[in-house]
């Protein structure tokens, strides 16, 4: 049986998802509008990266400033009820961010790290373009298919 408590922790918990997704959304909307291909969410890769370009070892994170522990404004909002509860969430969200992009770089991803915030910016569109362009570590330009976005047909 779901106490008052749960029932109010399990609502504020929607809340707070159903936000982060908006900014998740307007990256892969420039992403695409920029023409470049990606895949979502790659269950064989340490946590799950938002987006994937699998020829360019590259992946971009979207994370929600108040889930992950930004240190800006939404970030740093203390939600009224059980404060030591949320506290103690977004801690061991933060340990695990930083774990998981300490792997991935250790077997040749580049990261970019995307925040909720930041995606109200509006230098958004070159931070990604300047990101993906980049050709430090490209081997080869050829075609994967692994790569392949869904609905996505167009070629950089
Ligand atoms: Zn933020």
């Amino acid at each position: 049986m779901a106490t008052k408590t749960d029932t109010k922790r399990s609502q504020i918990m929607r809340a707070v998802k159903c936000k982060d997704t908006v900014p998740e959304m307007v990256v892969r909307r420039l992403v695409h509008s920029l023409g470049y291909r990606y895949r979502l969410h790659r269950n064989d890769l340490p946590g799950k990266p938002d987006l994937v370009f699998g020829p360019r070892r590259k992946l971009i994170f979207v994370h929600g400033c108040f889930w992950h522990g930004h240190t800006c404004k939404r970030g740093n909002r203390q939600p009224k009820t059980n404060a030591n509860y949320w506290r103690k969430k977004i801690q061991v969200n933060k340990e695990r961010d930083k774990s998981t992009l300490e792997e991935l770089r250790a077997r040749g991803w580049e990261i970019l790290v995307l925040w909720e915030c930041e995606t109200r910016q509006e230098t958004l569109r070159q931070r990604i373009d300047t990101f993906l362009r980049s050709t430090k570590q490209i081997a080869s330009s050829s075609f994967s298919p692994g790569s392949r976005a869904p609905s996505a047909d167009i070629v950089k």
